[in-house]
């Protein structure tokens, strides 16, 4: 079994005050970490800056604030793109999240990224002879007491109902809080600061010019996914290119392609969208300033060039990113 921590999902208010549950839920994971001797780990979505001690009087060893919202208010896929990214660096043993509004639609969504499974509305926990989370709720309408476990995928993930779990006290040494900017942010803030100091933001501007240039290729697989990429490289002040697949597709015009047999370009950010990674691909963009890449194969070539890689679908990509770079902070 895993060892490396119990981690609780809080929920911040408005006000930047935690919801009771948020003390419930670190009370039942202090209870575990007891059985188990791991760390309490918290997991807050908030602001840099967020003051989180206040989880080090109620049984957190370490929070982990998840820097990641650039538009300052709720935002699904951001919150489950960042916790599930935490996750699976962290890799707890467990993770709990309050069963409240946030929680329900949270919790399923990043079980579902990590493919695990979940237990809703547990009423008490308990850890077996070999380790394992017992995760215990009503079944049958009320008439049973069921006992789950997750004896295939880690982490165990379960969901508890506020006011079912007391509130403890419990001041831990060397508190430590660490702040996680997720992928997503680092180039949010890249692409704003580009941006700020650009002269040339225009999204007019043919592919040799550009600083910014979003590359479309194999893996982007229609044209009107292609046509988003291009509305969201211009909404970032940046142009579309493409691979040489796109082109023998008849998608975008062969003066668009980057490559050997296209041409060779080295914009400040370029962003290789289901795109390989040929060596021929390469050669027309690989002194790029800063390269992106997201690609469903985590083997793929692309990913030895760049600096930022995500292991995603593209459309998914898309949905995250329009997000996280169309809007300023407010
Ligand atoms: C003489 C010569 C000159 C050439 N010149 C050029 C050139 O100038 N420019 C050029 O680009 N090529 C050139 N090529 C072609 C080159 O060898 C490759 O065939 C081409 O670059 C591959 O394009 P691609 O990466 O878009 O497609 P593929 O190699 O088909 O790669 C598609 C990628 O998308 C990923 N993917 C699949 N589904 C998804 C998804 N849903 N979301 C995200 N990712 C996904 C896949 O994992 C794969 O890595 C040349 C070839 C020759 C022989």
């Amino acid at each position: 079994m895993r060892n490396s921590g119990i981690a609780v999902l809080c929920s911040v208010e408005a006000d930047g005050s935690f919801k009771n549950v948020t003390f419930e839920l670190l009370g039942a994971a202090r209870s575990l970490a007891e059985k188990t001797g791991e760390k309490v780990i918290a997991l807050v979505c908030a602001d840099e800056n967020f003051n989180a001690s206040v989880l080090g009087n109620f049984g957190a060893d370490k929070v982990f604030v998840l820097d990641h919202r650039k538009t300052g208010f709720f935002e699904l896929d951001a919150d489950v793109s960042a916790i599930s990214s935490i996750i699976s660096d962290i890799q707890p043993s467990i993770v709990l999240f309050p069963a409240t509004d946030y929680g329900r639609v949270l919790a399923p969504e990043v079980a579902a990224r990590l493919h695990c499974g979940i237990t809703a509305d547990c009423t008490d926990f308990d850890i077996d002879a070999e380790g394992r989370l017992v995760q215990i709720r009503p079944a049958l309408g009320g008439n049973i007491t069921a006992h789950i476990i997750s004896p295939s995928t880690l982490p165990q993930m379960a969901t508890a109902r506020p006011s079912v779990f007391k509130k403890r006290e419990y001041k831990t040494e060397n508190f430590e809080k660490i702040v996680v900017k997720n992928d997503f942010a680092i180039l949010a803030e890249k692409v704003l600061k580009l941006n700020e100091n650009s002269i040339i933001t225009s999204s007019e501007a043919k592919i040799e010019d550009a600083s910014i240039v979003v590359s479309v290729g194999n893996g982007v697989s229609s044209r009107e996914l292609i046509q988003r990429l291009g509305d969201f490289a211009a909404s970032i002040g940046g142009v579309l290119a493409c691979s040489r697949k796109i082109v023998e597709k008849g998608w975008l015009e062969q003066s668009l392609q980057v490559g050997q047999s296209g041409k060779t370009i080295t914009p400040e950010i370029y962003f290789a969208i289901g795109i390989s990674g040929a060596v021929q691909h390469l050669a027309g963009m690989k002194s790029s300033g800063f390269i992106v890449a997201v690609n469903t194969d985590k083997s793929a070539e692309i990913f030895s060039y760049s600096d930022i890689g995500f292991v995603m679908d593209a459309e998914e990509w898309l949905n995250s990113a329009e997000k996280f770079f169309t809007r300023q902070p407010e």
